[in-house]
């Protein structure tokens, strides 16, 4: 058979060459190797992605014609591509052009060739001419039902959820998702994918660390592969670039990113983008690339709120099928606070702790294991956890303290963060008053007098400093 595949495939390059000058065929055709005919359909294998565009935009009547004469008239071709720039990207793509891509007329060939050149691919290649199959690289436990919803991850949420139903058919595009790490960036953008995949099964999706997309690049520009690299991201329908902070200082990498995010915005391709910074806080990236950041929606995740974190908790154990009492998970949720992934540790721990030990998982040991994690990090109280935790309980934002209002609340508020922080850490008064609403010294010491005063004898006020501090000290 493979003979006979080659003989087929030599009667189609006489065919070709005749209708072809010689550098392009050269070029596009003489470096084909033909792999199998099973019937009437022809398999190639082209050199990369790019290769197989231009064939296609360029000779797709040509080698319709070829086809149909050699072959017959229900003449099928079948492409495929090794992706060799990187180990992890396709390691064979099979594009296929299905037996509605071979007109029915024959088109005249001088005349088709010309026109062809001028004309955009789609006046010959049907919808759904190309079949693309590229491992998207999603993890799949990152789904939107194992990502709990709260306060802290609503509208990122809601709007990777729209753009899954409806990919660059919102205006979230691209959708920037920024946020400290360990709060659920990575899983929220491969929750989309996933959803994307499972909307549109045809969709070409892929997930990319920008870490590996840098190396990717690296390797290709050093092997001279630049154009197939471009071409590869240039197919994809739905890109997820995860953490691309990493770019910062890195121009050539920009550069390549920014053509092909051109190129996909363009052709109505979605892109999702995540960073640990707003796009108006990275640094080290070109300027015409961050205006391009901001033209969806940049939608930020936040510390998740208590509720929240028992939520996950609940979520991470019920999965697990493990029953854990309501106070212990409380009692995390209370001392793990400000990063999903370290709550997810903290659990984890405990599990194994309880296995290794054949001990039943009690407050006890969850109170030992979470000073021994917590403790080292956390027991050392900074005078941004005051404000936090000050303003948390009097259910204000942090950003209030350093306005100028001179309302009843806030002023109080500031009084109590200024009066835990000369107490609880060894700042002196002046950087006290500049972390706090930027004040001098002796706005300091005027706060830790009045707070002092008032413990005395404001009864009530100081039932609030009480919890202020046990919380503080959990
Ligand atoms: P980031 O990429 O922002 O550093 P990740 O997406 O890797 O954070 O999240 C860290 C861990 O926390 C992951 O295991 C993830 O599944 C979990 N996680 C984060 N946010 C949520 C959430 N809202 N619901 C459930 N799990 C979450
Ligand atoms: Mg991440």
């Amino acid at each position: 058979m493979s003979t006979n595949c080659e003989e087929v495939w030599a009667k189609c390059l006489k065919i070709i060459q005749e209708n072809l000058s010689k550098p392009a065929f050269n070029t596009w055709f003489a470096p084909i190797v033909p792999v199998e005919l099973k019937g009437n359909l022809l398999t190639i294998q082209v050199q990369s992605p790019f290769v197989y565009e231009y064939l296609e935009e360029h000779y797709l009547d040509l080698m319709a014609m070829t086809l149909h004469r050699v072959i017959g008239p229900d003449a099928k071709l079948d492409y495929r591509v090794v992706v060799s720039n990187d180990q992890n990207i396709g390691k064979e793509v099979t594009y296929r052009m299905p037996s509605n891509g071979v007109p029915k007329e024959i088109p005249n060939v001088s005349k088709t060739i010309s026109k062809s050149v001028n004309e955009p691919i789609s006046t010959y290649a049907m919808p759904g001419l190309k079949k693309i199959q590229i491992d998207p690289h999603l993890n799949p436990e990152y789904t939107f039902d194992n990502y709990v919803e709260g306060e802290c991850n609503r509208l990122a949420r809601a709007a990777g959820f729209a753009v899954a139903g409806n990919p660059a058919g919102t205006s979230f595009n691209p959708l920037f998702i920024y946020g400290g790490s360990g709060l659920g960036k990575t899983h929220l953008a491969n929750a989309i994918g996933l959803e994307v995949k499972k909307n549109f099964p045809d969709k070409v999706v892929l997930y990319v660390d920008a870490n590996k997309f840098l190396t990717q690049y690296m390797q290709a520009t050093r092997d001279n592969n630049r154009n197939d690299f471009i071409h590869f991201y240039q197919m994809i329908d739905v890109l997820i670039l995860d953490d691309v902070q990493y770019f910062a200082d890195k121009q050539g990498t920009q550069e390549v990113f920014f053509q092909i995010f051109n190129h996909l915005h363009q052709h109505q391709k979605q892109l999702i983008l995540t960073s640990d910074k707003a796009p108006v806080d990275l640094n080290g990236m070109e300027e015409r690339l961050l205006s391009r950041f901001k033209w969806g929606l940049a939608a930020d995740l936040q510390e998740p709120d208590f509720e929240t974190r028992i939520k996950i908790l609940k979520r991470k154990t019920y999965k697990d099928g493990i029953e854990i009492k309501e106070e212990i998970l409380e009692y995390i949720a209370s001392h793990v606070t400000n990063n999903v992934r370290e709550l997810e540790g903290t659990l984890i721990s405990l599990l194994a702790q309880a296995t290794l030990n054949k001990k039943e998982i009690t407050l006890e040991l969850a109170k030992g294991m979470i000073d021994k994690l917590v403790k080292n990090t956390q027991r050392e109280i900074s005078i941004d956890y005051i404000q936090k935790v000050v303003c948390n309980y009097f259910s204000m934002s942090v950003d209030v303290l350093s306005s100028k209002t001179r309302k009843r609340e806030i002023v109080q508020a500031r009084q109590i963060a200024m009066y835990f922080a000369k107490n609880m850490t060894k700042c002196s008064l002046a950087v006290i008053g500049n972390a706090i609403g930027n004040k001098d010294h002796a706005t300091v010491l005027h706060a830790c007098k009045t707070v002092n005063n008032l413990i005395d004898t404001d009864k009530s006020f100081k039932q609030d400093l009480d919890e202020i501090e046990k919380r503080l000290k959990m």
